[in-house]
């Protein structure tokens, strides 16, 4: 049977006479994680308009497709969930902003800073990408922190703070393995015990930490413990 002749070869040619083309038009742009060439680029979110085809000619609208998001690197097509993951530069971002916030809420939950502790938030600040924390700003950070809510110390992990720390982490935590998770904890964990062992409102700041960045309450106890038998 020659090629072209039997059902299949119909099938085929019916495809070439009848078929479907979408052309994209671009309805945004912006900056992505592109998981197909791994890496921050741009991307272009792109609508389509499917329309039947009779011999290549687009003859009936066929509906809108999409959105998809194409990369300007790669020029791969990804559905608009690749948006929910962060860039690498927004992802440091987030991870910075998480240590700097859980450093202040720790040093607020010991109300006035001993030095020792302010040594050790600033050093932590810095090592997450702050590069110019001193322990002075740190300071100045935590009293204008007191006198907006009067209540920081007093009540440890009052609404304020639990809420400053749950901004800071819960967009976070979906986004790190939990190594990751851990570590930001501990790093919270060392700062609190940099002036002797935990006070109960750095215990409950560091519940406050823990259950923000999804860490269960058994582990937060555990890994608390550890660091506190680890000297730094
Ligand atoms: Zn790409």
């Amino acid at each position: 049977m020659l090629p072209g002749r039997g059902r299949d070869g119909r099938a085929a040619r019916a495809a070439r006479i009848l078929g479907t083309r979408t052309a994209w038009s671009a309805v945004g742009d912006g900056e992505f994680f592109c998981p197909g060439c791994g890496g921050d680029r741009n991307y272009q979110r792109l609508s389509g308009h499917r329309r039947f085809t009779f011999l290549g000619v687009p003859v009936l609208p066929r509906g809108e497709t999409g959105p998809v998001v194409e990369c300007a690197a790669c020029r791969r097509h990804f559905g608009t969930d690749v948006l929910d993951h962060p860039t690498t530069t927004r992802f440091s971002a987030m991870l910075r902003d998480a240590v700097h916030t859980v450093a202040l809420a720790v040093l607020a939950a010991g109300g006035t800073c001993a030095r020792p502790s302010l040594e050790a938030a600033a050093a932590t600040v810095r090592a997450a990408g702050f590069d110019d924390c001193t322990e002075e700003q740190l300071n100045a950070l935590v009293e204008a922190l007191a006198a907006d809510t009067g209540r920081v110390f007093s009540e440890p992990c009052g609404p304020g703070l639990a809420i400053e720390l749950h901004e800071a982490l819960d967009p976070l935590a979906p986004h790190l393995a939990p190594p990751g998770r851990e570590s930001i904890l501990l790093q919270g964990a060392r700062i609190a015990l940099a002036d002797g062992p935990y006070t109960p409102a750095e215990r409950d700041v560091l519940a406050t930490v823990g259950a923000a960045l999804t860490i269960c309450a058994e582990d937060v106890t555990r890994l608390l413990a550890a660091a506190a038998r680890t000297p730094s």
